[in-house]
């Protein structure tokens, strides 16, 4: 089969095109023939370094993906020969304490697609059953494929971590990113009020025309000033962070005392200085979050097809750009989703 795959790391050099043995269906398992899958900035990380990350070369890169099910057990609950499937990525292992109590998110030995695994990138893919889960009518496979990352990270930063509410008004640094771009879709679906921010002034329209409520270009101005201007001198109730050291000190005297800080990223560094007087006086409340789990991911593809709701899509690229593909997204240029199609 035809796939996109590591032979080292660093650069599109090591990115190779080309032939990969089929997956071999183990019991229990169902063997997808993939369609698409988007790209994440996991996949740079891979391709440049790979460090702390337990896998082996050759490596079938990408951790989304949506396709048609080729094979599957007979009888299978909810699942058959011919439906369209969107995957979750990580696979569990059902049995430590954390799979136990329903945050596999959490497994001690979860194995993610692209990452510890051959990925999606590929034209077939074999994968734990219940990892994967039928597309919503009606949507293209790089739109359901966009679901599995992205917008699964953001259901469960504001849904289960931040726990925002209808009446609350919500900070996202960054838009124009996969994860950024899913917060302000959930949290305006939601019923929200959504403020965000961009270094580009081109972004901040394109945000406010997909719904923001408002937007600060932070390359022209003070973030923390026109967020107190919009709130009334309050501040949001919820910072939804993933810039990392560019934006803590912003997050942390954006929020409303007593609110909540989310972060799943650290784009700009991980090691910001913290206001510890301020955490604690003011009482913030900081949650860290990384993906989701597999209930989180089949209650987000019924809130999407209840709202009507789809991820934004930068551009489609076959497989044999992915190299153009990669380039696309470590521009940082994009606006939605960057995918893949296997065709
Ligand atoms: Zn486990």
């Amino acid at each position: 089969m035809q796939a996109v795959y590591l032979t080292g790391h660093g650069g599109n050099e090591v990115v190779a095109i080309g032939e990969r043995p089929m997956p071999v269906r183990q019991p229990g398992e169902v063997l997808v023939h993939l369609h698409a899958a988007t790209l994440n900035r996991v996949d740079l990380y891979m391709r440049d370094s790979g460090a702390g990350i337990t896998h082996t070369l050759p490596q079938v890169m990408g951790i989304d993906g949506a396709g048609v099910v080729e094979t599957v057990e007979e009888g299978y609950p909810g699942l058959k020969v011919g439906d369209r499937v969107l995957l979750y990525p990580g696979v569990t292992c059902c049995h430590c304490e954390f799979c136990v109590r329903g945050d596999e998110v959490l497994c001690t030995t979860m194995k993610l697609l692209g990452e510890h695994r051959d990925g999606t990138l590929a034209e077939y893919i074999s994968v734990p059953a219940r990892n994967a889960v039928p597309m919503p009518d009606g949507w293209s496979f790089e739109e359901a494929a966009a679901l599995g990352v992205n917008h699964l990270t953001a259901w469960r930063m504001l849904m289960t971590q931040a726990r925002l509410k209808p009446w609350e008004t919500l900070l996202v640094f960054g838009i124009g990113g996969g994860v950024s771009l899913a917060g302000l879709q959930l949290a305006k679906a939601m019923g929200a009020r959504v403020i965000v921010t961009s270094r580009e002034q081109e972004k901040c329209d394109q945000a406010l025309a997909l719904g923001a409520d408002a937007a600060i270009c932070s390359s022209t101005h003070d973030v923390v000033k026109d967020v107190m201007r919009l709130t009334g001198k309050r501040g949001v109730d919820v910072v939804f962070e993933n810039v990392g050291a560019a934006a803590w000190d912003a997050a942390l005297r954006s929020v409303v005392r007593g609110g909540r800080i989310v972060t799943c990223g650290a784009t700009t560094g991980d090691q910001p200085g913290a206001d510890l007087r301020r955490v604690f006086i003011r009482q913030l409340q900081i949650y860290g979050s990384t993906l989701g789990n597999l209930a989180e991911l089949h209650d987000l593809v019924r809130f999407c097809a209840q709202h009507a709701l789809r991820p934004v899509m930068d551009r489609v690229y076959p497989m044999q750009e992915a190299h153009a593909a990669l380039d696309r997204l470590a521009s940082g240029q994009q606006f939605g989703k960057v995918a893949m199609s296997i065709a």
